[in-house]
């Protein structure tokens, strides 16, 4: 019997995921993408990219953990507020330790790597940056078109879902800072998420890019906001400078450990902003044929929860699992959607925790966060929730459950 083909558009997480399984199992794969490996290397970075446990396993399950040993390890999650009467002293800090390490490589490392990895495993790609037409073509030839393209813009075919969708504008300016010469934490290594009260956040962590170990700075502004600053910055000079400035005017522990930091590479460096958008996941091409939406495409969220890339391994696994199990059925838009509420059912978790998280946090939430500094055990937990987010299902969500816990904690 002939193999059954896919075409995915998009060799991103989740496109290169889902394409490096199909392959082992088996399947037909055509990856359509709109650079080449070297210019992706060569190219921006595109996210922060850390990924915990549970998404990581399932690279792992695929033969695509390419960079166990070089990659450095994320140990914990440790969080920290500064006290409003601007001390310079902290109001709340804790940390939690995660029962398994995180980690974060480069994009610009993973992708080329993992598109070579397809090749060996006998799949083709095709570079360039499909069009609706190009999607009725391969819809022609193939037993099933997904497009895994992230934010580019031909996702725009997928109608915004605006019952899912809480916001129609950015609720962040977003920059990424890539560094040497940071100073390591103490004991073992973290996110460190910085809260800033009605200004924005800030987190660094460790990762491995194209020369070698580096760290992360993620800044994340309030619209409007004194962290919303990027509009001026023409040079990385000037973005670094800029992100120097933000943690001396607001988080002088972080100052102090970046005090001799220096960028990665020229293209270490990213500024910009997107608004969360949910989308329908199937797209009618002209042909009257159907494509089907992944990770990103379908569920785009703020990287304050650096859940994205995680979402997309879950996505990618969901996906997977889905194909194979339809045997030689016709993916249909039953079929499609069926393996999206499968998706969603999951998602819908992430989406509502990360969009709460990008608003005043209410009491129950400042009580659960500021209770963690004095109970280790809850500390952890929140932290694990980064690798499994289901779990702070219904405490960290509604205040009763919380009231309830938080209680039994203290008991
Ligand atoms: C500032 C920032 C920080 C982040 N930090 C984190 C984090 O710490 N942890 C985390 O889990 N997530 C993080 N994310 C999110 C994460 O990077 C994404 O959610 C994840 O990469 C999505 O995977 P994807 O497969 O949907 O799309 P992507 O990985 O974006 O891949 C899409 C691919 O499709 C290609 N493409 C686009 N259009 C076309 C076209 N028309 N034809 C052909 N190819 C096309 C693109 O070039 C790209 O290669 C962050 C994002 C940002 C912006």
């Amino acid at each position: 019997m002939a193999k059954r083909r896919i075409t995915i558009v998009g060799g991103g997480q989740s496109g290169l995921q889902l394409g490096n399984g199909l392959l082992s199992a088996g399947y037909d794969v055509r990856l359509v993408q709109d650079r080449k490996g070297d210019d992706i290397r060569a190219g921006k970075v595109m996210s922060s990219q850390c990924m915990f446990n549970k998404a990581l396993s399932y690279e792992r399950e695929l033969g695509l953990n390419f960079w166990d040993k070089e990659c450095p390890t994320v140990d914990s999650i440790s969080f920290i507020v500064p006290a409003p009467d601007g001390s310079g002293n902290k109001a709340i800090e804790w940390n939690g330790l995660l029962d398994k390490p995180a980690q974060a490589v480069d994009q610009r490392v993973k992708f080329p790597r993992w598109m070579q990895e397809l090749e060996k495993r006998g799949g083709t790609i095709e570079y360039k940056q499909a069009t609706l037409a190009d999607l009725d073509k391969y819809a022609a030839d193939s037993d099933l078109v997904i497009v895994a393209a992230g934010k580019g813009d031909i996702v725009k075919i997928f109608e915004r879902d605006a019952q899912k969708s809480q916001f129609d504008a950015p609720q962040r300016a977003l920059a990424l800072t890539y560094v040497k010469g940071l100073v390591p934490r103490p004991q073992h290594s973290a996110v460190s998420f910085n809260l800033i009260p009605g200004v924005g956040e800030y987190f660094v962590f460790p990762s491995l890019t194209t020369t070698g170990p580096c760290e992360i700075m993620v800044l994340e502004g309030v619209p409007g906001g004194p962290m919303d600053c990027w509009a001026d910055v023409k040079t990385p000079e000037q973005h670094l400078a800029k992100s120097k400035w933000i943690l001396e005017t607001f988080l002088p522990w972080e100052a102090e450990r970046a005090k001799n930091v220096q960028l990665t590479d020229a293209n270490g460096i990213l500024s910009g902003r997107f608004a969360p958008t949910v989308r329908k996941p199937i797209a009618k091409l002209p042909s009257g044929k159907a494509a089907f939406g992944m990770a990103d495409v379908v569920v785009l969220n703020d990287p304050i929860t650096g859940q994205g890339s995680n979402n997309a391994s879950k996505c990618a696994k969901i996906y997977l699992d889905a194909i194979v199990a339809h045997g030689s059925k016709p993916f249909d838009q039953a079929w499609m959607q069926a393996t999206f509420d499968r998706f969603w059912d999951y998602v819908q978790y992430v989406t509502g925790w990360t969009n709460a998280l990008l608003q005043p946090p209410p009491p129950h939430v400042l009580n659960i966060m500021g209770a963690a500094q004095g109970i280790p055990v809850l500390a952890k937990r929140i932290a694990n929730c980064f690798d499994e987010p289901l779990d702070l299902f219904p405490w960290f969500a509604v205040p009763e459950e919380a009231e309830k816990y938080l209680k039994s904690l203290a008991a």
